[in-house]
């Protein structure tokens, strides 16, 4: 049996936290799907397309890594790409409390997908997306938390903001 992870997340944007759960993944698992969840409901900071493009552009080195973007639940999304497991990393206790309800969620949505919880390596315990958002919004550096193609989409937000000013 193909032993298949799903990793999904709102990825707004993928941080360096995130390639290395992904990374790690990528040597425990024979595949790792990385799913974009689109929430309708949500203004997102990056268009999702070019979330994904991000992460496809970090991962490309990882040959049994691939990238999708869906709606709806991660448990219908793991029965759907085969997924035995559904990934969450884990910084900090408050990750602990949020993650477990979670996992309490997928759990009475699909008792037969286990949920896995990946710690967090040390020096990426203070990177989240909502940092990376409010360093970026206030013009900062976030080169040192973000791999390189994800800077780029950083970027062309600017861009986008510039051409609409
Ligand atoms: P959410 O899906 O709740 O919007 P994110 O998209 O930010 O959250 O992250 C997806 C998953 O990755 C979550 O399980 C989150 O705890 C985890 N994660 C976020 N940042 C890091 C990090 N720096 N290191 C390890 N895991 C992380």
């Amino acid at each position: 049996m193909k032993r298949i992870a799903l990793y999904p997340g709102s990825f707004d944007p993928f941080t360096l936290g995130h390639l290395d759960i992904v990374q790690r993944l990528s040597r425990l698992y024979d595949e790792v799907v990385v799913a974009v969840l689109v929430n309708p409901r949500k203004q997102p900071y990056l268009p999702a397309g070019a979330r994904v493009a991000g992460i496809a552009g970090a991962v490309s080195a990882l040959q049994n890594v691939r990238v999708i973007q869906d709606e709806g639940a991660a448990t219908d999304l793991a029965k759907r790409v085969g997924a035995q497991v559904v990934i969450r990393g884990l910084r900090s206790v408050t990750d602990f409390e949020y993650e477990t309800s979670i996992a309490a969620g997928y759990y009475y949505m699909a008792p037969e997908i286990e949920t896995v919880f990946m710690p967090a390596r040390p020096e990426h315990g203070c990177i989240s997306s909502s940092l990376v958002r409010e360093i970026h919004a206030l013009g900062g550096d976030v080169s040192k938390l973000v791999p390189a193609p994800v800077l780029s989409s950083l970027a062309e937000k600017n861009a986008r903001k510039e051409r609409e000013t």
